[in-house]
């Protein structure tokens, strides 16, 4: 699974931290300080045993006490300080990431997104950059003490006593043994607890965005067995893991102590042949715990930040992805007539490369041309409007604007001559008057209000006791099928675009606002060039051409009265779907 090697995923972690040298530089001061003290403690130990004690000599005893509580208070504060410089510079750098980050994500093609589930996309934003975040600031902040502390200690034991620290470092070889053995374990088991809590999450994702399916069949019994059993089986392996946790730090920690017992045996023998003070002694053994905690430590982490480069290697894939299709650069169109052709475009989804959706496609929209597309469901309607937008590119042929190919022109340009309105038009949660601004930005309030007028939304929008300022979405009032529409479409009369893509919502409305949309749709369309996914009979009989699509091919085209004087699909249609409904 692993593409990339350990030391180059380590060093791109560490290189996160560049923009934060400074403050990570004042916590490592911190910290070698820190450290520094935590080092002079058993020294302090072995001056008030052999100096202090064995002279009998009360001042030195107190002055020693009173040195030792400086140290501590030192170690202390300069812990403290390490914490603070370690843990904000690590949130700026997660922050600075999840921005990066974010602004890769959503400027990646729409393809992107339809070969990536939402929330394996969200969970790289939040639960990846999160581990990172905890590898930068805590892990690496834990090595880098570990390891002074590990080399400090082992410095004062070789100088302390070079035989007893041969002695106690016989230890290292069943530790490092150990922590290979575990480590791997422990990494695997891991893997699979993550894995099992994904699943459980989307057990759970699937639930909540399919609430009224759950309520209808009552089925929420069902649902918490089904989410009960996925964490059963998450348990089982963390418990797993823990089983492996405990087994690993019990007998690393027992060989620590087996250690410092065979060096105070041996200590002791020592001191009797009086090669040895009690003093050195005593500090030799808290240097021993010292550096076998700290050796302990860092396997510790070197195991965490293997598991963290899972992660790491997830965030950075996506960080570095280059979109296959860029959204700013190319020619810009002065005075945009509205002409536009399709040249024997062939198309098939990126996600489905070998299922053909458009098969050479030709048509031409005339400046201001109303053309309704229109065909059995699966037909091919929705690509063809899609790539007009260029929201894919095709495979073959081409789709011209004004004569120049989609491919050579600005995407961003492009966008803003495109007015769109969807089906079922998607609102973001906020005021009503924001929503409507999302077709241009810089509208003033009465810019926003007109165009609301002209989409037959503003005497709806004025019943609201907060009007404009109404809140939608989840924490405000949730609008009608027919009202939102007609934001949308004041939204697209907002942005005054040259060409529009339209869908008409299949959904029944009622008569009033069906007849308040269609009015809305026509005065919009009006002078320009539009491409609309027609389900009403009215709106066909107004196109000045229709398109038949059956099969992702044109199987008819031509206006309404000379496609019913035809035998064909088109009559068909027209008989069944359009007169009965
Ligand atoms: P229509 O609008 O006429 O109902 P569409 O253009 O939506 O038809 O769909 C045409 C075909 O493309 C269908 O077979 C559909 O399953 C497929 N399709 C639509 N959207 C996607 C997508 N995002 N990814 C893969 N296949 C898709």
């Amino acid at each position: 699974m692993s593409k990339v090697s350990s030391p180059v995923l380590l060093r791109r972690i560490l290189s996160l931290t560049r923009s934060e040298r400074r403050a990570l530089s004042v916590g490592i001061f911190f910290l070698l300080l820190g450290s520094g003290m935590t080092l002079v403690f058993p020294q302090a130990l072995r001056f008030i045993i052999d100096e202090a004690l064995g002279s009998r000599n009360q001042a030195l005893i107190d002055r020693a006490a009173l040195g030792m509580i400086a140290v501590f208070a030192l170690q202390s504060s300069s812990e403290a300080l390490r914490f603070y410089f370690f843990v904000s510079a690590g949130e700026r750098i997660v922050t600075r990431l999840r921005h990066d980050l974010f602004s890769s994500l959503v400027s990646q093609e729409v393809a992107f997104f339809d070969e990536h589930k939402t929330g394996e996309i969200t969970s790289r934003l939040t639960a990846d950059t999160q581990v990172l975040q905890n590898a930068v600031s805590g892990n690496i902040a834990t090595a880098l003490r570990s390891g002074a502390q590990a080399v400090g200690g082992l410095a004062l034991l070789l100088y302390t006593s070079p035989l007893l620290t041969l002695l106690m470092l016989a230890i290292v070889p069943p530790v490092v043994v150990a922590t290979v053995l575990f480590g791997r374990r422990i990494r695997q088991t891991s893997r699979k607890v993550q894995a099992a809590l994904a699943e459980a999450n989307g057990v759970a994702d699937e639930v909540f965005s399919g609430i009224r399916t759950v309520r209808a069949f009552a089925a929420e019994r069902h649902e918490v067995g089904r989410y009960q059993h996925s964490l059963e089986h998450a348990v089982e392996l963390s418990n797993e893991r823990s089983r492996l946790s405990t087994a690993y730090v019990a007998s690393t920690s027992f060989a620590g102590l087996a250690a410092a017992s065979v060096v105070l045996w041996y200590g002791s023998r020592l001191m009797l042949r009086g090669e040895f003070s009690m003093g050195s002694l005593t500090s030799f053994l808290v240097y021993s715990v010292m550096v076998a905690t700290a050796l302990s430590g860092l396997t510790d982490i070197w195991a965490d930040l293997m598991r963290a480069s899972g992660s790491a290697e997830r965030v950075f894939e996506m960080l570095d992805r280059q979109p296959s299709m860029p959204s700013t650069g190319g020619e810009r169109i002065r005075e945009l007539r509205g002409l536009v052709e399709f040249q024997a475009v062939r198309f098939a989804y990126p996600s489905r490369p070998d299922v053909p959706v458009l098969q050479e496609i030709d048509l031409v929209l005339q400046p201001g041309e109303v053309v309704a597309l229109v065909g059995p469901s699966g037909g091919g309607k929705s690509t063809l409007a899609a790539l007009l937008a260029r929201m894919y590119d095709p495979q073959g042929g081409r789709v011209l604007v004004d004569g120049k190919e989609l491919r050579t022109l600005d995407p961003e340009w492009l966008r803003q001559q495109i007015g769109s309105v969807a089906q079922e038009p998607m609102l973001f949660s906020g005021p009503i008057a924001d929503n409507i601004r999302y077709g241009r930005a810089d509208a003033t309030d009465s810019e926003v209000e007109a165009a609301a007028r002209a989409a037959n939304a503003h005497e709806f929008i004025s019943r609201f006791p907060e009007g404009y300022r109404t809140l939608v979405g989840e924490r405000g009032v949730q609008l009608s099928g027919g009202q939102k529409q007609r934001i949308a479409i004041a939204r697209a009369v907002l942005k005054n675009p040259r060409l529009l893509v339209l869908d008409e919502a299949t959904s029944a409305l009622d008569a009033e606002s069906e007849h308040l949309v269609q009015e809305a749709l026509e005065r919009l369309m009006k002078g320009r060039t539009t491409l609309i996914i027609a389900h009403r009979l009215s709106t066909v009989i107004g196109a000045d051409r229709v398109l038949v699509l059956e099969g992702g091919k044109v199987v008819q085209s031509g206006d309404h009265a000379a496609l019913m004087g035809q035998e064909g699909l088109y009559r068909r249609l027209v008989e069944r779907q359009f007169v009965a409904a």
